[in-house]
């Protein structure tokens, strides 16, 4: 039973993020009979894809099965850079090739540049800064591994990477819980649901067509004549691109296949004042760690508040179940918080895939992009991008994350059932590990 008194009164299961930008449906519209393009999923993948495409001349509608970024996207924590997580806990380089590798990773640092040029081309006022971020190793093994990683991450994806020793770590973290770290300066923290407002925003001036509260049901057809169902009625399509990430279901079973979704968890603090904020983030950088189920967090963008993220259960949980949980880790790395409210507790999916490397490419006439592993702000905004030049014809080069092999597992039909095994392992490794410190 979770102790009440970590609950602020009126404590919301809603991202923290929505008292100022919620999801809306503004713009909605019933599906029109036909469209050049149909994007599935509103997210930063279907609005960057909607978005270049209608810039382009092309008739695109987004059709969305809940509020405009209702799905991942409106409630991550914000935290963006470009190429440090390529790969990150899977041996890539063993699938797929040194060269290949490296083309992704310098893809992906590109992306960054692309991130923030959007933000200033569209002029979307999302409170981004680049603060650069912090991560924590939580052994010094750990820290010796990053260290080996530091010349490649800034040759390969001008990371800006430096090592913290554990005795100046006090410079970076008001916290002891980490045995040194590293900084990569090519990183920060956006507001993400004002960034998603911004493209939405874009999306409706370019002449994106939008369809709330519609939800795909089916795509018949072959590439150039598509047929897609949905609960108001049916489209037909040139081109379809399925942007449906952590929420892909059983309208795309190809698809579903190949993506594992992850509850990812987040809590807010209450307000603490920008003097003790700045005592637990000295520089003010985003945080994440080395931990297999690692733990991410930041000071809110006004600089007055613990936003603190995690894996808090590898079981289907809501948000109020986990927030305990959540709390406890944060008063891991920071005990003085013991006492202190919350007055947010969210969830949302995120989508991993078995080789541990976002995917984009077309199946049977449709496109995708899917598969953020943890991190998709910038890398689903770049892929939707990507998307949208091939479909325009405007590329000299394929992405380097363009028909990669996109596996399945046997017995995997969408539903994670060896999820809690997985997590309960991963989790017994990390507890492990800083035992034998
Ligand atoms: C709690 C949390 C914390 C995170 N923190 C970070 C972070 O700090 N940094 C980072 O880079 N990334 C983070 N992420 C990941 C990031 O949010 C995602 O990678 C990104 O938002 C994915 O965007 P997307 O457009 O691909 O998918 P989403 O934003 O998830 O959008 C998919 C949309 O598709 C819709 N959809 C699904 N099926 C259908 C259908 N059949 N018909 C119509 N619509 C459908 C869904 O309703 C949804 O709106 C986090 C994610 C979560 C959940």
């Amino acid at each position: 039973m979770a102790d009440p008194s970590i609950f602020a009164e009126g404590f919301k299961t809603d991202p923290y993020w929505w008292d100022l930008a919620p999801p809306d449906d503004e713009g909605d519209a019933p599906p029109p009979e036909r469209a050049d393009v149909v994007i599935v999923g509103s997210g930063y993948t279907g609005l960057s894809a909607a978005l270049e495409l209608a810039r382009g001349g092309v008739d695109v509608v987004v059709l969305e099965a809940f509020r405009f970024g209702e799905g991942a996207s409106t409630r991550s924590g914000g935290m963006v850079s470009g190429g440090v997580n390529v790969g990150k806990g899977g041996d890539i380089e063993k699938l797929y090739g040194a060269d290949r590798v490296g083309a992704m990773i310098e893809e992906a640092a590109e992306s960054y540049s692309h991130f923030e040029q959007i933000i200033e081309r569209e002029n979307i006022d999302c409170q981004y800064r680049r603060s650069g971020r912090f991560v924590g190793a939580h052994t010094p093994s750990a820290y010796a591994a990053m260290a080996a990683r530091v010349e490649t991450l800034n040759a390969q994806a001008s990371a800006g990477a430096s090592l913290v020793p554990k005795s100046r770590q006090r410079e970076q973290l008001g916290s002891d819980f980490y045995h040194g770290g590293m900084i990569v300066e090519r990183a920060g923290g956006v507001h993400p649901s004002l960034y998603h407002q911004g493209l939405r925003r874009a999306c409706r001036a370019a002449g994106v067509k939008l369809s709330a509260h519609t939800k795909v049901e089916g795509v018949e057809g072959t590439a150039g004549d598509l047929t897609v169902r949905t609960s108001r009625g049916v489209v037909r399509a040139r081109e379809v691109v399925l942007g449906t990430n952590g929420y892909t279901g059983k309208a795309t079973p190809w698809h579903q296949r190949r993506v594992v979704p992850v509850g990812s968890y987040i809590i807010a603090t209450e307000p603490l004042g920008e003097e003790r904020v700045r005592e637990l983030f000295p520089t003010m950088r985003v945080m994440a760690d080395t931990k297999r189920v690692l733990f991410y967090f930041r000071p809110s963008p006004d600089g007055t508040r613990v936003v603190f993220g995690g894996r808090a259960s590898f079981r289907t949980k809501s948000a109020l179940e986990t927030a305990p949980v959540l709390y406890d880790y944060m008063l891991g790395v920071f005990p003085e918080l013991r006492g202190v409210k919350i007055t947010h507790g969210w969830t949302g999916n995120v989508a991993f895939t078995f080789d541990r490397v976002p995917h984009m490419g077309d199946k049977d006439g449709v496109h995708y992009a899917l598969g953020c592993n943890g991190s998709g702000v910038v890398m689903m905004s770049h892929l939707g991008h990507r998307t949208a030049l091939k479909i325009l014809g405007k590329t000299n080069r394929a992405s380097a994350f363009d028909g990669l092999p996109f596996e399945t597992r046997p017995l995997y039909y969408g539903h994670p059932w060896f999820l809690p095994t997985v997590g309960a392992w991963y989790k017994l490794r990390d507890w492990i590990d800083r035992r034998m410190v």
